[in-house]
């Protein structure tokens, strides 16, 4: 798939139905030997390419993969004639694979000679995957993660929803009557959550969703002592509140924030471009991202990030360009650079006739030209992580100034220490070494609060407490 993008791809898996099937059909037909493997994938009738690799005696299921995708990308490589970026990696956690060789004492020269030798990467990001995990052991060996445990609250409103929006997200408008009975139920969560991790110590908080400022200045106090009355936060390295939508700020709400420890919010533009903007429903100007911006830096923000998103509807590089260079007018402490991926769920993607006739467009040298923005800025990479259905099939890269690296995104994406998450449609990880189980708050708003003594039950399992 990441060698058709939007083409159907079909499996084949017993042999019958591998004869029978035209040439033209499946992309790919892999036969697998006792011992030996072949590969063969075909265009169009009459055009035959075949690989193969030997599998090694004995070999486990684990190295039978890795030789089957070498094999798979080879072949396909020859029949697209460019590689990827990736190489065979699909997972979203790459730079997760050098962090831990490296954690567990393999050397760099042994990750690189791994991702680019078994995983087929280009240099380029087995360079970036190595730099970011040095930065991420560095960030983690000073912080008791071990001991510790985050939490995820989610505010599943917002102003307006965005047409790329995969998140649990509803707009406010319909939805402020109640507000309040799911804060009610964020206390009964916010409750289980204080008492079943008494003895651990509270290192991240995350408000996301949805947008938490969409709240009015009262809701968002009520919510934010909810935290400071039932936590310890001696242990706190940071609170983060998503401000995302620049719609849903002001000066009223920020002061409230203000009030508690909030040490780091976002301000969003996705992009500078007005007439995009408007294309994905986000219902802002581009003056208000700047307002915003300004507003609470003047309020004393001292760390706030900023996202924007490459391969948004007929952006072109030069649009790219512009949205980076206003960014860099603004000088945020951090710049979170996603390529656009469109889930299922997204309005991109059910009302496709609306789109039928834009472009996505992203690159290599796209994705370099925001690396340079970065590093204009003071800011390097610190996390990474890959989603499906990205445009150019690339990743999703934060960037930082030294100690202003979003702790909660590290610690997300390494899954080193369980991470507790409220609110409608929110995941709650366990992590107990290698074993990692999850388990899920239901979506829906209506269900949420009527399930809600369920939801925590559920943790409740989880956690065995
Ligand atoms: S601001 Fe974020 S969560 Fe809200 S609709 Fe847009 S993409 Fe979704």
């Amino acid at each position: 798939m990441a060698f058709y993008p939007g083409a159907l791809v079909t499996r084949v898996f017993s042999l019958p139905e591998l004869e029978s099937a035209p040439c033209d059909a499946p992309k790919a037909k892999v036969l697998i030997g006792e011992k030996a493997m072949e590969l063969s994938a075909c265009e169009e009738e009459n055009f035959r390419l075949s690989d193969s690799a030997r599998i090694p005696e004995g070999a486990d299921r684990k190295t039978v993969r890795t030789i089957c995708k070498q094999v798979l990308y080879r072949l396909l490589v020859r029949l697209c004639g460019h590689t990827l970026p990736w190489g065979t990696l699909t997972g979203i956690r790459p730079t997760k694979i050098a962090r831990v060789m490296l954690s567990q004492g393999a050397s760099e020269e042994e990750a690189v000679r791994y991702m680019e030798q078994e995983m087929l990467c280009s240099p380029e990001k087995t360079a970036l995957s190595l730099e970011i995990a040095r930065r991420e052991l560095g960030l983690l060996n000073r912080l008791d993660y071990d001991g510790g445990y985050s939490i995820y609250l989610g505010i599943p409103f917002c102003p307006t929803t965005c047409a790329y929006c995969s998140f649990t997200s509803y707009p406010i408008s319909r939805y402020a009557g109640q507000v309040d009975a799911y804060l009610d139920c964020l206390e009964k969560e916010l409750n289980y959550t204080a008492q079943a991790f008494s003895s651990r110590k509270l290192n991240t908080i995350y408000f996301g969703g949805g947008t938490p400022t969409t709240l009015l200045p009262e809701q968002l106090n009520r919510l934010l002592s909810m935290i400071t009355e039932r936590f310890d936060l001696e242990f706190l390295r940071e609170w983060t509140v998503e401000a995302g939508r620049p719609d849903s700020i002001t000066a009223e709400k920020l002061a409230v924030l203000k009030q508690y420890p909030v040490s780091r919010i976002s301000i969003n533009p996705q992009t500078m471009k007005e007439e995009t903007l408007r294309r994905i429903g986000r219902r802002h100007s581009v003056q208000q991202v700047i307002d915003a911006f300004r507003l609470a830096r003047g309020m004393g923000f001292d760390n706030i990030n900023m996202d924007m998103i490459v391969g948004l509807p007929d952006e072109t590089a030069a649009d790219v360009e512009h949205t980076l260079k206003q960014i860099l007018e603004l000088m945020p402490d951090s710049l979170t650079v996603h390529s656009l991926a469109v889930k299922r769920t997204a309005r991109l993607n059910l009302n496709r006739e609306e789109f039928e006739d834009s472009t996505s467009f992203n690159s290599l040298e796209l994705m370099d030209l925001t690396a340079k923005y970065a590093d204009r800025m003071n800011l390097h990479p610190y996390y990474l992580y890959r989603q499906k259905n990205m445009t150019g099939n690339l990743e999703n890269v934060g960037y930082a100034a030294s100690g202003k690296e979003g702790l909660y995104n590290i610690l997300i994406m390494e899954e080193v220490q369980p991470i507790v998450a409220l609110g409608a449609g929110a995941v709650t990880k366990g992590v107990w070494g290698d074993r990692i189980e999850r388990c899920e708050n239901v979506k829906d708003i209506d269900s949420y609060l009527a399930r809600i003594d369920e939801m925590i039950d559920r943790k409740r399992k989880l956690f065995g407490n």
